[in-house]
């Protein structure tokens, strides 16, 4: 009841205490963009706890403990400090080594399946979210600990703590009760909950990098004169591109650098300072980021390298440099990056030690390679492709391109993202940001190909063809993201987005003056999977009488050498209006320079009369520049041009795959019957159990058992240990059968001669089980199987990425399938339309349908089995490797079987599950 703020104090010492959550200790962003370690209360808090209670002021004590409280006694600080990390838990929020907050969890007695919970916050810290972060935190733990509701009692003055139930998502109800309201809600994930979570996220770490973007002031700390040092070039750029607020060098050995006063050290300065550059050698880096903490400096961008990135000592250096800005609540790029610009009109911020600025525009870029970080700047620039915001993330310790994301995921000066990635710290939370945002704003990555698959399982035929890009390639095509292959096409695709809609569809309408490049360029886009339609006899008549006769109105639409400005207009201007095409393409050939700015200038006055939904672009093929003239402006989009169209096809159809995405339905997550959940559980933690912790692979009869539980079809099949047992098995089973040698070495076992089909009667039983047997040394008797005629043979398996998680493939061909390497891969879970998309993506899949003499397979069927084997997936965390190679896809209306299985399982450790860098919110 109300105001029983304690159970009982009495401890008992020799409670069972569950391990320490290690994983509970973390990093978070609050509402305001301020951060917060986290970590479980732990026995030897008693001090912090008193210090803590000392900063409450008497309304927050009031609320907390429903009295006027003065002092703690020590039974009270024990009971707060001593839990089991299992009935009772509570998590503290540090900020500068002090406490600020705390959350924690009572379970209502053994067992049960509700608790109690409440909060406190230092007065100062009120406010700002922390209270709704630590209670998304502790509903994870609970769910994961049995606890399927919680309750508090809330004093109905307290409005703090209603909005923060109000706020976190959850469905709560409210009932009073002698003047205090009881608020209960279930802690199992709801959408509601989950969309409030990544709601909360979202602005957090964009407010998190306000600092960074939109600085009010900015200090270099290593500032030089000399303009050849990358402390000089990083000061000099920001100064000469007129940073709008003021500049601070930091320098100990000088007192002026390029006319501006400079101070020994960040201390020194008279200003708060939002953001500091950090350009000192690598082992005074550590020092300095403490002054800036003591300085109260909001975000660092630590341009010294010496990290991560060298080895071993570096990267326990950077460790150390995290932790101080991870205690101050700072946010930090880098290390060993090349800076971070942005080209707002209220900032002017160019803060790399690149030597160009590239025009303000509307595309967001960060990259991972500071090198290629100058070139891409300079590229940028020369193709007049505006930026608006520019980071180096360098060694990511801190700052993450999925920070990024999220704070260009509403940026207004932001409509197109672009990445250069080398690797992803945390996939899940990529894609499960990167699908949100590419409904809104396309985001473009070019990956180098660096391979993830070291780690790898390749035992098995699935892990065989899960090559290192496979993950990746999968990553992004369920999340929307556009890949491409090379910088060059990372800003010819940017280009068109970032000025053009995206089409509607695929129809291509080519206006070109010379007949050539119009086939090159219908071409191109048919081997990018464009069409160019034909074009209706009226919209051909209304272009025709413009034109000479020997101009053709087909598509391409030929308006031959003698095209000029007029002939231009007036075909575009009717393909743009003509609702015939979803998208126009210009090809020019110059036939002087003149013409050239001329037919530019003509296409921009197009544009002018039109903003409809059909995208244009442009091939100048000279080398001119034309870029100019169709520049944007009032009202008027900037016409994208090329030098070839091949590249123009090739952004074009990106911009078109994009759009296919965005209108695709996403189908749904599918999950098993909670009975089939159930069932799979028994099996595999009795498996688990008789593994090492390095993993093995499951006994026969248990794969069967978790097939059959996952709703999969498998053959009739007995365990035979002599001949004897052989011939009774197959018996029982009846008719013709299968025999397959058990043997913990032979992967393949068909490659040894370990299978024999068909196999009828005593004498062929007693010679097949001979035959088996003998090629192995360790065969372990024999697998009597039901004989399963017909079908098409198909493989459908798992294997785990250290990083991406589980990945699904589907493939045709059996024993053939490595041969063909023709798979299909998605991330686990499969929705619906994945496991449609994935079993028509295969070449293979034209045999399916019943090509020349093969019969037709259950697709439906075979659909449904996909998804049987993602929500197997789902419920055993444990299974690192499967192949069911083959299943048996028969003719429609007969199902699918699974003739061949494999499972190799590993202890799932704790860290695992959950995954808490996973959580929304955490840093
Ligand atoms: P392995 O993959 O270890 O070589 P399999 O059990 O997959 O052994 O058997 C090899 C091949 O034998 C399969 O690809 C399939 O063509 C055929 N086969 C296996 N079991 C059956 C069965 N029960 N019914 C029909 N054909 C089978
Ligand atoms: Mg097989």
């Amino acid at each position: 009841m109300a105001g029983a703020w304690y159970r009982s104090v009495s401890v008992s010492p020799g409670l069972a205490m569950a391990e320490y959550p290690f994983e509970y200790e973390l990093d978070i962003t609050l509402r305001d963009g301020g951060g917060a370690r986290v970590r479980p209360i732990k026995p030897e808090d008693a001090g912090l706890i008193r210090e803590f209670f000392e900063t409450l002021g008497p309304e927050s004590r009031y609320f907390r403990f429903f009295r006027i409280k003065e002092t703690l006694e020590a039974k009270e600080v024990d009971f707060f400090t001593q839990v089991d990390y299992s009935d009772r838990m509570a998590l503290i929020a540090l900020l500068e080594g002090k406490m600020i907050a705390v959350a924690r969890y009572d379970r209502d007695g053994p067992a049960s399946t509700t608790a109690e919970v409440a909060f406190a916050v230092a007065d100062k810290h009120q406010g700002r979210g922390i209270g709704t972060q630590l209670l998304q935190l502790l509903t994870n733990h609970a769910r994961s600990h049995g606890i399927e509701c919680f309750h508090a009692y809330v004093l109905p003055e307290n409005r703090q703590m209603m909005r923060l139930f109000r706020n976190s998502g959850y469905e709560m109800t409210r009932t009073l009760d002698e003047g205090v309201f009881t608020v209960d809600f279930p802690v199992g994930e709801s959408e509601g909950m989950l969309e409030a979570e990544a709601e909360r996220e979202k602005r957090a770490v964009a407010a998190s990098l306000l600092p960074l973007f939109f600085p009010r002031s900015v200090a270099v700390i290593g500032a030089s004169s000399d303009p050849t040092s990358i402390g000089g070039k990083l000061f000099h750029n920001i100064l000469s591109t007129g940073f709008t607020g003021p500049l601070y060098p930091v320098n100990p050995k000088a007192k002026v650098i390029n006319s501006v006063r400079a101070y020994p050290t960040i201390l020194d300065v008279p200003d708060e300072v939002d953001l500091a550059y950090i350009v000192v050698p690598q082992r005074f880096v550590i020092d300095v980021a403490r002054e800036c903490a003591e300085a109260k400096v909001r975000g660092i961008v630590v341009i010294s390298a010496g990290f991560s990135e060298v080895g071993p000592e570096g990267a326990s250096l950077e460790h150390e440099l995290l932790e101080i800005v991870r205690d101050s609540g700072m946010r930090m790029v880098g290390p060993n990056c090349m800076g971070l610009l942005n080209t707002a009109p209220s900032v002017q911020l160019n803060g790399t030690f690149a030597p160009v600025y590239p025009p303000a525009g509307n595309v967001a870029m960060s990259s991972q390679s500071g090198a290629l970080g100058i070139a891409i700047l300079d590229y940028a620039t020369r193709s007049n492709i505006g930026i608006s915001q520019f980071v180096s993330v360098g060694n990511k310790a801190d700052v993450s391109g999925n920070d990024l994301l999220l704070a260009w995921e509403d940026d207004p000066q932001t409509d197109v993202i672009t990445l250069y990635l080398e690797s992803f710290g945390n996939p899940k939370r990529f894609s499960r940001i990167a699908r949100r945002i590419g409904r809104r704003k396309p985001i473009i990555a070019v990956k180098s190909g660096r391979s993830s698959s070291g780690s790898r399982a390749a035992s098995s035929h699935t892990g065989a063809l899960a090559s290192s890009d496979v993950a990746v390639q999968a990553l992004f095509r369920q999340a929307g993201v556009i890949r491409v292959d090379t910088i060059e096409e990372l800003f010819s695709t940017a280009n068109l987005l970032a000025n053009q809609p995206i089409p509607m569809g695929s129809r291509v309408g080519i206006v070109t003056n010379a007949g050539g490049p119009g086939i090159l360029a219908a071409d191109a886009l048919e081997s990018n999977g464009l069409t160019l339609p034909e074009l209706s006899t009226e919209l051909r008549a209304a272009i025709a009488t413009q034109l000479p006769e020997e101009a053709s109105t087909r598509n391409p639409i030929d308006l031959i050498a003698s095209g000029g400005p007029a002939e231009f207009d007036h075909a575009v201007s009717l393909l743009l209006e003509s609702g015939e095409v979803d998208s126009v393409m210009v090809i020019y050939v110059p036939t002087s320079f003149e013409g050239a700015q001329g037919v530019a200038a003509a296409l921009s006055r197009c544009q002018e009369r039109y903003d409809g939904e059909v995208a244009l672009l442009s091939v100048f093929m000279h080398s001119g520049d034309t870029a100019r003239y169709l520049a944007g402006g009032e009202g008027r989009r900037a016409i994208p041009t090329y030098m070839f169209p091949e590249a123009a096809a090739l952004a074009l159809s990106r911009a078109v795959g994009h759009g296919v995405w965005r209108l695709r339905d996403p189908g749904l997550e599918v999950r098993l019957e909670p009975e089939n959940e159930i069932a799979i559980r028994v099996i595999i933690d009795s498996a688990v159990e008789k593994v090492s912790a390095t993993g093995g692979w499951m006994e026969p009869e248990q794969v069967d058992a978790v097939l059959k539980a996952a709703g999969l079809r498998v053959p009739k099949a007995v365990v035979a240990h002599s001949p004897e047992e052989a011939v009774a098995a197959a018996a029982a089973i009846g008719g013709r059968v299968v025999v397959k040698v058990i043997s913990e070495t032979a992967l393949h076992k068909s490659d040894v001669g370990g299978v024999m089909l068909g196999v009828e009667g005593e004498a062929e039983m007693r010679a097949a089980y001979e035959a088996v047997t003998k090629v192995v040394f360790d065969a372990d008797g024999v697998l009597v199987q039901e004989f399963v005629e017909g079908g098409h043979e198909v493989l459908v398996g798992m294997t785990q990425d250290p990083n991406f998680g589980p990945l699904v493939g589907f493939g045709l061909g059996g024993v053939y399938v490595e041969l063909l390497q023709d798979v299909a891969f998605r991330i686990h879970p499969l929705t619906d339309v994945d496991a449609l998309e994935m079993i028509r993506e295969t070449k293979g899949f034209r045999l399916l349908q019943g090509y020349r003499n093969t019969p037709e397979g259950d697709v439906a069927e075979l659909e449904r089995a996909l998804l049987r084997v993602s929500g197997l997936i789902s419920v055993a965390p444990e299974l690192v490797e499967m192949d069911l190679n083959p299943v048996k896809v028969l003719p429609p209306g007969e199902g699918v079987v699974v003739v061949d299985a494999r499972m190799r399982i590993q202890p799932v450790p704790d860290t695992r599950h959950p995954r808490m860098r996973d959580l929304p919110g955490v840093r």
